[in-house]
């Protein structure tokens, strides 16, 4: 009997392409969606667990649903991500009313248990050769943008992270289905893509590399823009540079670069393989070629180890590097990585303090980047309308940066040229020049 789901999110965008792509999976089966989880009679919970409070936030969301299966015993309740793959048995231990456990590799199973035609129970088993559901992503219709994988897993193992762990060794997907995917995507009237993967830079299919792939799918017509994310500093190359530069009006000169830390020890200790020197030289050849380049980045603070002086190196590096966009996060302990082994040593209240000095230090700059845009010509991506400003309609810059335009002045998918006219840290105004 066909199933009434709902999927329930959290976490990083491959969280999102996953539960997109299973959204699909299951309706081609016959399974019909629902947007009220009230009327779900099937509840998949997909799950992070990256940092502990988005694995505490997602078990809370499910104790409060289990509530509702003692009223409704027909109701099933299953968790699916990093968290059911980290966790496994011990969930059903914590949380006795759940159906079914199913981990980053066993997507399809969640398939079989709405068909029925397997039993619920665990499914945390490792598949080197899973590449994610045979499904395309999922198209809302009247969607602009939309993510592709391009890679599963992660052979990094920096000290801090879980990933390598929870999703596996790292897998490049077939070029011709991820242009496939592209090209359905674009065919349903998706204009951007963003090509996912834990480290791009290291895809590597039979020798095809990623500014090779990045190529394939900048010629895929009527495909108006890609981005792509998360680029590793150690993998990054000349060569992905060389790809931006020759085609200028499909990939924007946007890079999320994650410094993590502008202290070397601190660097060294996180198993991030390069030292800031080297970074600050990736950052030198990407404005010497982009001048207005974007570059965000990831910075944790209050890591093992970390003084005074290693913090310092941070602000100072952000000070150099002048990013577009920071995210920030307070170290916490993810048990069964490498730094769980290391003195937890900076206290609580020091690292709230320097991640608030991030956090300002992160504003300032990114509200300068932004003040830096007015006058300028952008060609923005017309995304919908906005929901917070009436009469407006929400674009975004090559930047990445929201632009607002009015409305009835374009059409949903348009790229259009506007004069940027004023702005705050993450919102520009524009008009046609
Ligand atoms: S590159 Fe490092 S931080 Fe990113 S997923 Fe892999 S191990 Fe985690």
């Amino acid at each position: 009997m066909p199933k009434i789901f709902h999927i329930i999110t959290y976490g990083c965008q491959m969280n999102q392409y996953d539960s997109s792509a299973l959204r699909e999976y299951l309706e081609i089966r016959g399974h019909k969606w629902t947007d009220d989880v009230q009327s779900a009679d099937f509840i998949v919970v997909n799950t992070c667990a990256v940092r502990e409070h988005a694995q505490n936030r997602a078990l809370g969301r499910i104790k409060g649903l289990v509530s509702a299966k003692r009223k409704n015993p027909a109701l099933e309740i299953g968790i699916m991500g990093c968290v059911a793959q980290e966790l496994g048995e011990k969930l059903f231990e914590k949380i006795p009313e759940l159906d079914f456990v199913i981990g980053t590799d066993q997507i399809p199973v969640i398939a079989q248990i709405a068909d029925g035609t397997i039993a619920r129970g665990i499914f945390v088993q490792t598949r080197q050769n899973f590449y994610g559901v045979e499904s395309n992503a999922h198209i809302n219709s009247g969607r602009v943008s939309s993510f592709v994988t391009i890679m599963r897993g992660c052979d990094n193992f920096c000290s801090y992270c879980i990933v390598p762990y929870v999703r596996g060794r790292e897998r490049s997907l077939p070029p011709d289905r991820i242009i496939a995917e592209i090209e359905n995507a674009v065919a349903n009237g998706v204009r951007e893509i963003t090509l996912l993967g834990q480290n791009v830079n290291s895809y590597d299919y039979g020798g095809l590399d990623f500014p090779e792939l990045l190529e394939m799918v900048a010629n895929i017509d009527n495909l108006a823009r890609i981005r792509f994310v998360t680029n590793h500093p150690k993998d990054f190359s000349e060569k992905l540079l060389d790809i931006v530069e020759k085609y200028p009006d499909k990939i924007p000169p946007a890079f999320h670069l994650p410094i993590q830390s502008g202290s070397d020890n601190v660097l060294h200790a996180m198993n991030r393989k390069y030292t800031s020197e080297q970074y600050f030289d990736i950052v030198d050849s990407i404005y010497k070629k982009f001048p207005d380049a974007a570059i965000s980045t990831d910075i944790i603070t209050g890591f093992p180890g970390e003084s005074e002086a290693d913090f310092d190196a941070t602000i100072s590096a952000m000070k150099r590097v002048r990013f577009s966009g920071t995210f920030s996060f307070r170290y916490s302990v993810r048990q069964g990585t490498a730094a769980s082994k290391l003195l937890d040593n900076v206290p609580n209240d020091v690292k709230i303090e320097r991640l608030n000095r991030v956090i300002s230090t992160g504003l300032e700059i990114a509200e300068e980047y932004s003040q830096n845009l007015i006058g300028t010509v952008q060609n923005v991506l017309v995304e919908g309308k906005s929901r917070k400003n009436p009469g407006k309609l929400r674009a975004t810059a090559p930047s990445g940066r929201t632009v607002l335009i009015d409305e009835n002045s374009a059409n949903i998918g348009d790229i259009v040229t506007v004069k940027i006219t004023d702005a705050k840290i993450w919102i520009l105004w524009g008009e046609y020049p």
